[in-house]
């Protein structure tokens, strides 16, 4: 095949069929999930004012080396970038519309940011997730993440690790950053140049820091489950309670302190232990008791979560589980009188509810079935001179289960369903 003259961009890529339908009925599964659980789909834009997302944490990677900006061309400009995430477009949409608490919504769609792409990680993503605005009960984060869990285990996926932490919240967290920030400073020399870089702008960030050269330092690090208030420390017990009375198995990672900076209290994080560490991170989440406010909302807690599309689809390659679906095409309609009478009975069987695909082009009877074995359709109707006549059609199993018999058109759409059925 000849070189093409344009490629999809870098850390792009192209869903085709069938992988688009698998796509499709995973972001189904979930959309119903999170519908039967009390949440209404948010469709929000694809880009926002760079304002938005600046709050995100002004000394995270995902502002400062990996957001798709750019100016419009008003006048004057307005300082623009596609969505790195949802979390602060829904936290602007409830501060813009003041919609009455608790606000449950879900959403799905495509993120974008500047990484360097590698297996399960793109440019251009999809996520799916959740955000409870204005309630800061317990019991809503052990919604939240059981919702995570349990549509996990609905895709067929026995291999995810729950992991938990509490960041505390703005009372206890100086005391910790305090006590971080020295500690990290004394053995500054023992951690690796950009973990000292790091360790200037957010010592928190310096715990995400998965290089070898650091771990040692990290692992002695001060803890914030050690510095928090007893009411975040209770907040934390209420949720590890609901979790034990739901079954749902987890590990604390009192590490664990996510990208954004905007996190407090309960945050979690979903690991595929199918897939390599680097793309192990399937999903996460917490709460953010703030970022409402930073967005000139109301003060207003909230809770949720993101789960990668892409590399969920990774996990249950490596499961083996979670297989794409069936072509919807049950009928391929193999006409060899010109076409014109394909056209009837593809429609016919479509406004029946049954899937029906034809070729084009008046093609042999050979190229015409070639292709209806090609497009996975269990049956073929064969429409010849013979078969106009008698109005009637000759339906082929192409499984070979039940061979082939002329039925009468008529008759057709309830002969396949029952077939089908
Ligand atoms: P985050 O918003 O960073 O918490 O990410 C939530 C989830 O989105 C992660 O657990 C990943 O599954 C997925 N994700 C984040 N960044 C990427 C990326 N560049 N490519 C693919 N998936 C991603």
């Amino acid at each position: 095949m000849a070189e093409p003259t344009f490629r999809a961009p870098k850390g792009t890529r192209d869903i085709l069929p069938p992988e688009s339908g698998r796509r499709r009925a995973l972001i189904d599964a979930f959309a119903q999930q999170a519908e039967l659980a009390g949440f209404g789909e948010i469709m929000s834009p694809i880009f926002e004012d760079l304002g938005v997302f600046k709050r995100l944490g002004e000394s995270t990677d995902v502002v400062t080396k990996e957001m798709f900006d750019f100016f419009d061309k008003g006048d004057p400009p307005q300082h623009l970038a596609l969505r790195p995430e949802l979390t602060a477009s829904v936290c602007r949409a409830f501060a813009e519309h003041r919609p009455t608490p608790p606000w449950k919504v879900w959403y799905e769609g495509p993120q974008f940011r500047y990484e360097q792409p590698q297996a399960g990680r793109y440019r251009q993503f999809a996520q799916v997730g959740i955000e409870t605005l204005g309630t800061d009960d317990p019991q809503a984060d052990v919604d939240a993440i059981a919702l995570g869990w349990h549509f996990y285990e609905s895709l067929g996926l026995r291999e995810i690790t729950l992991l938990l932490n509490s960041l505390g919240d703005p009372t206890c967290r100086p005391a910790y950053m305090d006590a971080l920030r020295t500690y990290l400073s004394d053995n500054a020399a023992s951690l690796s140049p950009q973990s000292q870089v790091t360790l200037e702008r957010n010592p928190l960030r310096v715990l995400d820091s998965k290089r070898d050269e650091d771990a040692a330092i990290i692992s002695a690090a001060p803890l914030m489950v050690d510095f928090l208030t007893d009411e975040t420390r209770e907040h934390f017990e209420t949720v590890r309670a609901g979790l034990d009375q739901l079954g749902i198995p987890y590990e604390l990672s009192p590490r664990l302190v996510r990208g954004l900076d905007y996190y407090t209290r309960t945050t979690f994080e979903f690991a595929a232990d199918a897939l390599a560490t680097a793309q192990n991170a399937v999903g996460g989440g917490g709460r953010y008791d703030g970022l409402v406010e930073d967005l000139g909302g109301p003060a207003t807690p909230g809770i949720g979560f993101a789960l990668g599309v892409d590399r969920i689809l990774l996990a249950c390659d490596a499961e083996g589980v979670f297989a794409t679906p069936e072509p919807a095409v049950k009928v391929f309609v193999v006409d060899v009188t010109g076409g014109s009478h394909a056209l009837g009975v593809c429609t016919t069987l479509r406004n029946a509810g049954i899937g029906a695909d034809r070729s084009y082009g008046g093609r042999s009877m050979k190229a015409q079935m070639k292709v209806a074995d090609r497009s996975g359709a269990p049956f073929a109707a064969i429409i010849g001179e013979d078969e106009v006549a008698n109005g009637e059609v000759t339906l082929r199993d192409l499984r070979g289960d039940t061979g082939q018999q002329r039925i009468a058109l008529v008759d057709l759409a309830e002969h396949v369903t029952r077939l089908l059925s």
